[in-house]
């Protein structure tokens, strides 16, 4: 087989008498038949059904996505007559590379190839030779949605032959190669991930890339490029395809050259991290909190998110009723004040360099005091109930033109500091000064006239200096 290949492929097998064999040969081969829609012709060497009309439904689908991305009106370029796509496919590659030469003159050191001949040539049958990816689960046709959409791009964008192109002098390759990763991926928003991890060249570079670059740069990067050109700028690959069509591959260059230029750059970076950006996550739910009224509290909300590409945060955070509970944030420190009682929804938000962000959400309760009710005998008095009413009376004595109360035992450590009577009276009569002052009568104090030693503070003398303090606020 190999020396009829030498022959057929140096056109002598008329010499030979041997053209008819070949013929013959193909027939053999290529023995399964398929039409797949009005338009595209299989002939294989082994496929099933199932497997046929997978491809089919494949090619199809694809079809679809390049008519609407493109905005084709399915309306071929003037003077093309590939109306059909002739589909081969081998089992494997080593019979591809075995008979693909002979049958058709191509190379095969590639994974399948389109060659779309000359389209203006009525007896010109476009084709796209492949084989079944044998190493792949139901080996499915390899290549097959990207050779497709290169015969779709000729027939529908580019006017005239491969050559027309002048892919080494007017920066039309990445056009072709990105369109038809750009189609077959669509939409593969991990793909963009994993490109952005790679470190992408500028888009200057990328529509100047010809065959000669590397696989990255011939399929990655321009894939990248087309997907950003129909995101981004529509109407510049609306004017590309009005040059193809018109086969005006100059003016194309000098549009690209003069009008475009390096005028993306800056975007195009930006659309790389915000399109393979992974959004913050919340990795520990904040909690819902109780606080008591006038007191505020701090919160560390990075602990509370997390970014998957480890970028660096900034959070916002707003309440849903501001004179309830006040909310301010400053870096990852969220601060957040007991105004008044009630409830509010406190939420907090982390947004990435991408502009991508995270929120949640949670319930703040201002209640009047710690342990409201404090209940004789069972609730044992704490030093949090002291430390609450000295911070709301000097509150309501700074309302009332007075200065803060000096405290004995400014501070009172739990489970340290003993209580004392002298404690009590002094909340008594810090409160009675701020009645004074707003020109209000003090109540009257159960145990008016405690005697040190003798009295025990009791949970009633608590209870009614909260219900005064209230009273007075
Ligand atoms: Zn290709």
């Amino acid at each position: 087989m190999r020396a009829a290949t030498y022959v057929y492929l140096y056109g002598a097998c008329a010499d030979f008498d041997i053209c008819d064999s070949r013929d013959e040969i193909e027939q053999e081969v290529l023995s399964i038949h398929y039409l797949c829609g009005a338009d595209i012709y299989f002939q294989v060497q082994s496929m099933t059904s199932a497997q046929l009309e997978f491809a089919c439904n494949s090619l199809v689908g694809m079809g679809t996505i390049f008519h609407v991305q493109l905005d084709t009106n399915r309306e071929p370029v003037a003077g093309d007559l590939n109306s059909t796509l002739e589909v081969i496919v081998f089992s494997d590659w080593k019979e591809y590379d075995l008979y693909s030469p002979l049958f058709f003159g191509n190379s095969t050191d590639n994974g399948g190839i389109y060659l779309e001949g000359d389209p203006s040539n009525p007896s010109n049958q476009a084709r796209f030779i492949a084989h079944l990816a044998d190493w792949l689960p139901d080996s499915p046709v390899w290549n097959l949605e990207h050779e497709y959409v290169h015969y779709l791009d000729g027939r529908f964008n580019l006017a005239g032959d491969f050559d027309d192109l002048r892919i080494d002098t007017h920066k039309t390759m990445w056009w072709l190669e990105g369109l038809a990763e750009y189609i077959t991926h669509w939409d593969d928003r991990a793909a963009i991930r994993r490109y952005a991890k790679g470190g992408v060249p500028p888009l200057w570079d990328v529509f100047g890339v010809t065959y000669d670059g590397s696989s990255d740069e011939v399929y990655r990067d321009t894939h990248l490029a087309m997907w950003f050109m129909v995101d981004q700028h529509r109407e510049d690959v609306r004017r590309f395809r009005g040059f193809f069509r018109a086969g005006d591959y100059h003016g194309y260059r000098d549009y690209l050259n003069n009008v475009i230029g390096e005028r993306y750059e800056h975007e195009w970076r930006r659309w790389i991290v915000q399109s393979g950006n992974r959004a913050p996550e919340v990795v520990n739910p904040l909690p819902h909190r109780v606080m008591t009224l006038h007191s505020s509290l701090v919160l560390n909300v990075a602990l509370a998110f997390g970014d998957p590409n480890g970028e660096a945060l900034t959070y916002a955070v707003s309440s849903s009723a501001p004179r309830t509970v006040e909310a301010q944030v400053s870096g990852s420190r969220v601060t957040l004040s007991a105004r008044a009682l009630g409830s509010a929804v406190v939420e907090v938000s982390a947004t990435d360099a991408g502009g991508s962000s995270a929120t949640q959400s949670f319930t703040v309760t201002v209640r009047p005091f710690t342990d409201h009710p404090i209940v004789p005998g069972e609730t044992p008095v704490r030093a949090v109930h002291f430390t609450e009413l000295r911070t709301r009376i000097d509150a309501l004595r700074s309302a009332a033109g007075e200065g803060p109360f000096a405290w004995t035992d400014p501070v009172l450590q739990p489970g340290v500091t003993r209580f004392r009577l002298v404690h009590l009276l002094e909340l008594r009569s810090a409160l009675a000064a701020a009645y004074a002052a707003s020109g209000r009568p003090a109540p009257p104090w159960t145990d008016a006239s405690p005697v040190g030693g003798t009295t025990p503070i009791r949970a009633a003398h608590l209870m009614e200096l909260r219900a005064a303090v209230v009273a007075l606020e």
